[in-house]
């Protein structure tokens, strides 16, 4: 019998009989490998082996020299089994009595005994509210069936692994696994950062103060239109990897650090690049309007008019965006002004969002209501007449809490009064510069801590609901059969370690359209998948 040891991505890969190697190699997808070495019906891990080359990621003859002389440890008849079947991992069987499943249909990963497996099943078409928010749909030992990029199959392990065979089997005893975090609002594509800021502000200079003297959203504007769009690939990739190293699989990312036609064309170009090139997904948003260069700063509606007459025209024309946003603040847009961007974001087929209500209570949650927007973000000062529409509208509330907790300000969105009253609540980092903050498990906490969230609302908020406010709740966001595989493994026992905990990494494994991409039991940095390979 011929089988496989892989030591995940990039991988060793060894074809081995009872008794010697007999063929090496290296790849860069453990998954990918199994599938393609074909007539292979178990996968397995020899110890000793796994042993010589345990830490051993990368391809040279060294290790090739290496795998030739281990040969001499194999040992018949043990084996680490990652079969079809139950043992459960570390468990030494005999390979003679490894049972033949070729009747089960083949998944090509089956997740297997997890703790808890949160499905957040039932909600693509309306996303969660009020008490729903609260009930993640757990399923207790749990399995999950991979095939082609998708979820074939969800249940009870028992029930999972009578119905799939998989090529590569992962225990999930002791764990919780969820569905990749989906990051609604960031502003992921600017140049360089802001630390210096960060003091001021800890010494108590306000954002407008900050923005006034040329600093703020003005002085990374400056600094995005000197970078070339390649050098905005390169920092946009360094972030989606260290996003998708805390379990983000799907970010929506919005221009707004350019304000020029030429600066804002180039950021959305740069996002488009990104979402070719990176394993996550980068749903693009236009905010031409983010706010107005310094030139026009006695002229607000002349540069609206540059917004909607020539960036628009542009954005929509090229397809680089789905949605619109701009930011309603005092000292920024007015309500009316920002209302004249979303509607005219409409006409050209972008989708509404907004800026509301973060720093100052504008009006912009009515704004919302208004232009039947697909979120109202922020929310921090919103009206009580505000908070009533978007609950009457279902508009997803995007609370951002790491930017408050960023901003020290103090003034948190009301999420209880929001859940409670049925609004759909979901969470995002806002990832920008002046809130560094990429990792959605640390949002989940201020949530809970700040915002008196309880983890399982908390997790809805950043998985099924920022799903819909994206309008991705059809493909990602919960674990149901034909969705997109986007799955988050931790390496804790249930979900309410998810906020409790903060300022560790509790994701061990990520897989995005069904290919394991992060394995942090095997190394601390993600693995960088591009689509092409
Ligand atoms: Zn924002």
């Amino acid at each position: 019998m011929h089988f496989v040891s892989h030591d995940y991505s990039p991988c060793l890969v060894m074809i081995l009989s009872k008794t010697c190697i007999l063929n090496v190699g290296f790849c860069r997808s453990a998954v990918a490998s199994v599938v393609t070495l074909g007539n292979v019906y178990y996968c397995v891990r020899y110890r000793p082996i796994l042993h010589v080359f345990a830490g051993d990621r990368f391809a040279n003859s060294q290790h090739e020299k290496q795998a030739k002389t281990a040969q001499l440890q194999v040992k018949p008849n043990k084996v680490l089994y990652y079969g079809a079947a139950q043992p459960s991992k570390g468990e030494v069987v005999n390979l003679s009595k490894v049972p033949k499943n070729r009747t089960r249909e083949s998944a090509d990963i089956l997740i297997v005994n997890a703790e808890e497996m949160l499905t957040l099943t039932g909600s693509s078409q309306t996303p969660r509210t009020g008490k729903q928010m609260g009930e993640l749909e757990i399923i207790h030992d749990g399995a999950l069936a991979i095939r082609q990029g998708k979820i074939a199959a969800v249940g009870k392990t028992r029930d999972v692994t009578k119905a799939f065979r998989g090529g590569y089997v992962l225990s999930a005893k002791g764990k919780t696994v969820l569905p990749g975090f989906v990051d609604p609002h960031t502003h992921l594509v600017f140049a360089g950062s802001r630390e210096d800021e960060f003091q001021m502000r800890i010494e108590g200079a306000s954002y407008l103060e900050i923005l006034n003297s040329g600093g703020g959203v003005l002085k990374t504007a400056r600094e995005t239109q000197k970078a070339r769009v390649e050098k905005l690939v390169e920092l946009g990739l360094e972030r989606l990897d260290s996003m998708l190293a805390h379990g983000t699989t799907t970010v929506e990312a919005k221009s707004g650090y350019g304000l020029t036609p030429e600066d804002e064309l180039k950021i959305l170009e740069a996002l488009r690049r990104l979402n070719q090139l990176h394993c996550m997904n980068v749903v693009p948003t236009f905010m031409g309007a983010h706010v107005a260069p310094l030139e026009y700063r006695n002229n607000l509606e002349e540069y609206i008019d540059l917004v909607i007459d020539d960036m628009m025209p542009k954005v929509a024309g090229q397809g680089l965006a789905e949605f619109c946003d701009v930011l309603c603040e005092r000292g920024v847009f007015n309500s009316e002004q920002a209302k004249r961007v979303l509607v005219a974001g409409k006409r050209y087929g972008l989708k509404p969002k907004i800026h509301a209500d973060q720093m100052t209570g504008l009006g912009g949650a009515e704004i919302a209501v208004d232009v039947a927007a697909v979120s109202a973000d922020h929310l921090n000062y919103a009206s009580a007449e505000g908070v009533k529409g978007i609950m009457q509208k279902a508009i997803i509330a995007v609370l951002l809490p790491a930017a408050t907790f960023s901003m020290m300000t103090g003034r948190w969105a009301n999420a209880r009064l929001m859940i409670d009253g049925g609004a759909p609540v979901a969470l995002g980092t806002d990832f920008n510069a002046s809130c560094f903050v990429r990792n959605q498990q640390a949002v989940i906490a201020i949530a809970c801590h700040l915002m008196h969230m309880t983890p399982a609302e908390a997790i809805t908020a950043a998985t099924i609901n920022a799903a819909h406010a994206i309008n991705r709740a059809h493909e990602v966001g919960s674990l149901e059969v034909g969705k997109r595989a986007n799955v988050a493994v931790l390496g804790v026992p249930n979900h309410k370690f998810l906020g409790y905990s903060i300022g560790v990494n509790l994701v061990e494994k990520v897989i995005t359209d069904g290919r394991l991409v992060v394995d942090r039991e095997k190394q601390d940095e993600p693995v960088f998948l591009s689509r092409t390979e």
